[in-house]
């Protein structure tokens, strides 16, 4: 009971931390309303062949263009550009003959008519937090908080809330254990899935929590359930997540500062932090870059935490699953050079039947999803978690990027029309199910 107490005292504890940290975050947010996007474009690029894609990546780098959608030949990329990038953006893409056209005209106006659609956001977290989520409307880091909070008060035979570690700022990063034999049964495969590494990408940690719900609230797949021990872990990354609702909205890294080696641009990007030919490719040193990489392998908690998971159950992990957005897209290893992997064929098997369900069971406005590996498919970036997962013995690890703005809805405001987020996440445990039904098979086999 007194340990009970004591941890109990400290969930409190963390509570209050985050309340006065967003509080503080919304006065910040509500004197700033998106100022430093003023001028700011976002387009859509259609490269048709590999040839294309090539030279647009090669510009991305020259440029140092953000892109929010990558490349590809059956996709059009989404990409942001800064008023002084503009013009030798579209000079470049017309010299090279690649056709493109506006997404968002003024990115500044569209945020503030996102921000006018969710004006009640703030009554939301307080009738949200504790015994209800709302999928209609992006979740706030202490909405996703508060959920676990009551998942595991509610449902304390199944599940396990455990807070890894505290992030630059101090904020909790925290996951839910699920299993029916309080993972003591080291027999039992695990399935490990992490979102919200990448700070903006504010339709993956729905899908985390959609399947904490899935596996205590809501349990249509009991098999699963009993089957496996679960790690979910909605916002890998707390920091950057939190400031994108409260600072800029487009933040990608986490929010770690290495003074002074940093020239005052705070954040590493995870994604490119694992052990893993780090720093090699598809990164930058510059600390102020999207993609900077750290300054080592594992330098920032978040990639820690996520590496720690990995390790201790490194012997019984049957799928790895790091949510991204957005693309329709689903990566397997390798990304940091072009050779196969040691499980190719069961990697594109398995990510095939993922994509079918999530077509199958997702809304018609997005396209269906393309499967490969990073490398064969967009382009070559080390020091990523699904390389760092698969390289350590994960046999199955994919990265998600997760249906986005869909090419032609009429939305008129910058993300993704909240109306879809329920529904991509029914899709996305749709695909859940079919991987982990096939892992499953896989890892009795052995492979
Ligand atoms: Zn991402």
């Amino acid at each position: 009971m007194r340990l009970l107490s004591r941890r109990m005292m400290g969930v409190i504890q963390i509570t209050s931390k985050i309340k006065l940290f967003v509080l503080a975050s919304i006065f910040v947010f509500t004197y700033s309303k998106h100022e430093e996007y003023a001028g700011w474009k976002s387009y859509y690029i259609n490269t048709s062949t590999v040839e294309q894609v090539k030279k647009l990546n090669a510009i991305r780098t020259k440029l140092g263009l953000d892109f929010l959608s990558p490349a590809h030949v059956k996709r059009e990329a989404l990409v942001l550009a800064k008023p002084e990038q503009q013009e030798e953006f579209k000079n470049n893409l017309d010299h090279l003959g690649i056709k493109y056209r506006i997404h968002v005209d003024d990115i500044k106006s569209a945020l503030d008519h996102d921000d006018e659609k969710k004006k009640n956001r703030t009554k939301a977290i307080a009738r949200d937090s504790g015994d209800k989520m709302s999928y209609d409307d992006y979740q706030h880091l202490e909405t996703i908080d508060a959920y676990m909070e009551y998942i595991a008060k509610e449902y304390p035979k199944t599940t396990t809330l455990v807070t890894a570690a505290q992030t630059f700022e101090g904020l909790p990063i925290r996951y839910m254990q699920i299993s029916t034999t309080n993972f003591k049964d080291n027999s039992k495969p695990v399935i490990f899935i992490e979102g919200g590494m990448h700070a903006r990408e504010w339709i993956s940690p729905p899908t985390v929590t959609w399947v904490i719900k899935k596996l205590t609230e809501d349990v249509t797949e009991p098999d699963l359930l009993n089957y496996f021990d679960w790690i979910l872990m909605p916002i890998a990354n707390p920091d950057g997540y939190n400031f994108t609702f409260f600072g800029r909205r487009l933040w990608r890294k986490n929010r770690s500062m290495n003074f002074p080696n940093d020239n005052f641009c705070p954040g590493v990007d995870g994604n490119r932090n694992f052990n893993i030919a780090w720093n090699t490719v598809g990164t930058e040193e510059d600390p102020c870059s999207g993609i900077y990489a750290g300054n080592g392998p594992f330098s920032e908690i978040e990639t820690q935490v996520v590496r720690n998971i990995i390790m201790e159950h490194i012997s019984r992990i049957a799928l790895y699953l790091s949510m991204h957005s957005f693309g329709s897209l689903i990566l397997h290893p390798w990304s940091h050079n072009l050779t196969l992997s040691y499980n190719y064929d069961n990697l594109a098997k398995v990510g095939h039947a993922i994509a079918n369900a999530f077509f199958e069971h997702g809304p018609d406005i997005f396209p269906p999803f393309i499967v490969g590996s990073t490398s064969e498919l967009l382009y070559l970036c080390s020091g990523s978690s699904t390389d760092y997962g698969h390289h350590i013995g994960v046999p199955l690890a994919y990265t998600i990027e997760l249906p986005g703005i869909a090419p032609n809805d009429d939305y008129t405001g910058f993300d993704m029309d909240p109306q879809y987020i329920k529904a991509v996440c029914e899709s996305t445990w749709a695909g859940i199910v079919v991987g982990a039904r096939k892992a499953k098979v896989l890892f009795r086999k052995g492979t």
